[in-house]
């Protein structure tokens, strides 16, 4: 212990949290509704109750109406979203209890639409039969959900980035990380740690920002399996102007000939933005149409969008208004006109997700528990779509809360059932520590934010990452592969920079993922279009693409879906 001291501040706890957002706040709940005797920590980069995707979201979520079934749900999900790679028992699951998550949320003291009879107050998208609806929660949720985790008892790490997993063996055993304004070393050691740290989003739109993937690379690197990382290709339409996201652009696209784009590319109604939105934008710019615009007379989703999130027409939300209010304040001044034909750009958001874990969010290592964002296409239950949101918006909120009671039940069990106390391998987190602190430590070198654009110049174009094919992709791949060549030779100024050159790390690591993955789906599917191989192979291609790291390789294998198994089949 005396020499674990020696590289830093040494915090013991029975389950440790990284990441503060909605799943670690759901998760350190559970932890203590299940184990009242078990000491949390959570560990949190920036201030949590703040921090994390929720409270600059659009607080809405799906769930199962009285209107809709559970079998209506998973049926129109394989058929339309999942495209029969989802994982159907989770899937099931996830159908049948997903509405639990309502019924937390509000004993929390989040503030949910309700109507005078107490049932949620929701609406139903128009157009399509959706087998779901949608309510709104306010935007304090995650400070009204951090004062609740408090009062039962957990306590709070708030500036402290979390790097590497500490291990006895291949059992993880913690965590390392730094505190971002005075550089202390932290570590933290722990009979079981959950993952709550989010997805990759590769900071290209500033919204998604907390999204820099540090835990699916500590993961990773600490030995743990990754699964269908190639569909971690979110985008979203932004304003070209504003570089704001405008919902519903996808459906009244036009090419600067003035024809409709959305009907030659999207002909049948669509549950939610589709690649194919973005294909068509790239498609019609290499045929000289460009710009595209989107028609805003015409977009229904988009004036829904703007009652929904700025007036209280629907639902009661102070907090949420006054958010939306502001930030389209903001844009204004950027939108010269009031134009309804407005130029639109796809913005890539990514989403990689690809942590696996099992349907009780056990990743591969033992005491290694992966919640919320980062685990989202890991788990499997969303299938060939990138996740979330999944094509259906409302079930990021959802799933981090319904993963993370999966998960934080069975950490305490694990913790309840571990006969002895942790240990840490010390030769194993001095190597860790010295690998964060490196850039530091440095002369000279390259600063963290040249990386990160040369890294956002490899996935965000639509030739590489949503219309792909074999050439383009490899050559993503080796403009990743050259920013990975360079990662040693990053400079921190500070302790700021600092966590800037380890997210850097984590961004080449999560790039090469995505990119290693999706050379090796030779088909396509659901999100996953290929131009090179354009038909869905049921044949060959029923199956998961598993990444792992050996002795320093990313290495590929794959897993048969139980396609046998399950009652419905493609
Ligand atoms: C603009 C926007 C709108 C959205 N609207 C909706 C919506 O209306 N409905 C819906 O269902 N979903 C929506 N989502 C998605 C939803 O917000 C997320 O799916 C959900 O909040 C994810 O929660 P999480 O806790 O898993 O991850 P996050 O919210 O990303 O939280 C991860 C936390 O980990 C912290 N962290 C990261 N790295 C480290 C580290 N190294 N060490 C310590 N801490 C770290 C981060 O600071 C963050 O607080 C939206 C997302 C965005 C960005």
């Amino acid at each position: 212990m005396a020499e674990l001291e020696s590289l830093g501040e040494v915090i013991s706890t029975d389950v440790l949290i990284v990441g503060g957002g909605l799943a670690g706040l759901a998760a350190a709940i559970t932890v203590k509704e299940e184990s009242p005797e078990n000491d949390v920590l959570v560990v949190e980069k920036a201030t949590a109750g703040w921090a994390g995707k929720a409270p600059k979201g659009g607080g809405i979520l799906a769930f199962i109406t009285p209107e809709d079934t559970p079998e209506e749900f998973i049926r129109f999900h394989l058929r339309n979203i999942g495209c029969f790679l989802e994982d159907q028992e989770l899937l099931s699951e996830y159908a049948r209890t997903c509405n639990e998550v309502l019924d937390y949320l509000d004993s929390w003291g989040v503030k949910l639409a309700k109507e005078k009879n107490g049932r949620w107050k929701y609406i139903k998208l128009p157009g399509g039969e959706l087998p779901w609806g949608l309510v709104g929660a306010d935007l304090d949720m995650c400070q009204r959900i951090h004062r609740y985790t408090k009062k039962l008892g957990s306590r709070f790490v708030n500036k402290v980035s979390v790097v590497g997993l500490l291990k006895d063996g291949d059992q993880v055993t913690g965590a390392i990380g730094f505190n971002v304004e005075d550089g202390t070393c932290y570590i933290f050691k722990a009979k079981a740690t959950i993952l709550a740290n989010g997805s990759q989003n590769y900071r290209i739109m500033p919204m998604w920002s907390p999204g820099r993937g540090d835990g699916i690379a500590a993961a990773y690197r600490a030995g743990a399996e990754m699964r269908n990382a190639e569909f971690g290709s979110f985008i979203n339409m932004i304003h070209t102007a504003s570089r704001e996201v405008v919902f519903g652009a996808e459906e009244c696209m036009y090419n600067a000939k003035g024809e409709n784009i959305t009907r030659k590319y999207r002909p049948l109604p669509q549950p939610d933005i589709h690649t194919d939105a973005a294909i068509a934008w790239h498609k019609e710019h290499l045929d000289g149409n460009g710009p595209i615009y989107e028609n805003a007379d015409e977009n229904l989703l988009g004036r829904g969008s703007e009652i929904l999130f700025a007036t209280d027409l629907v639902w009661d939300r102070p907090v949420a208004i006054a958010f939306w209010l502001r930030l389209w304040e903001k844009e204004k001044p950027a939108m010269k006109d009031d134009s309804p034909r407005r130029e639109i750009v796809p913005g890539f958001i990514g989403e990689l997700s690809p942590v696996k874990v099992d349907h009780q969010m056990a990743t591969t290592l033992p005491g290694l528990f992966a919640v919320g964002d980062i685990s989202y296409n890991g788990s499997a239950w969303t299938g060939a779509v990138p996740a979330p949101p999944g094509r259906i918006r409302g079930t990021g909120l959802m799933n981090a809360v319904w993963s993370a009671r999966r998960g934080a039940r069975v950490a305490a069990r694990f913790v309840r059932e571990l006969s002895a106390e942790p240990k840490v391998d010390l030769a194993h987190a001095q190597e860790l520590k010295e690998g964060m602190f490196q850039p530091l430590q440095r002369e000279s070198g390259i600063a963290p934010t040249e990386l990160v654009h040369a890294i956002q110049e490899a996935v965000a174009p639509i030739k590489y990452s949503n219309w792909r094919s074999e050439e383009r992709m490899k050559e993503a791949l080796g403009m990743v592969l050259d920013v990975r060549a360079k990662l040693p030779e990053l400079k921190a100024r500070d302790t700021h920079d600092l966590a800037a050159c380890n997210e850097a790390k984590s961004m080449a690591l999560c790039a090469e993922m995505f990119y290693r993955a999706s050379l090796e789906r030779k088909e396509s599917r659901g999100w996953f279009v290929r131009e090179d191989f354009p038909e869905t192979d049921n044949v060959n291609w029923l199956k998961w693409i598993i990444l792992k790291d050996k002795d320093g390789e990313m290495t590929l294998s794959t897993e048969d879906i139980p396609i046998e198994r399950y009652s419905i089949k493609p």
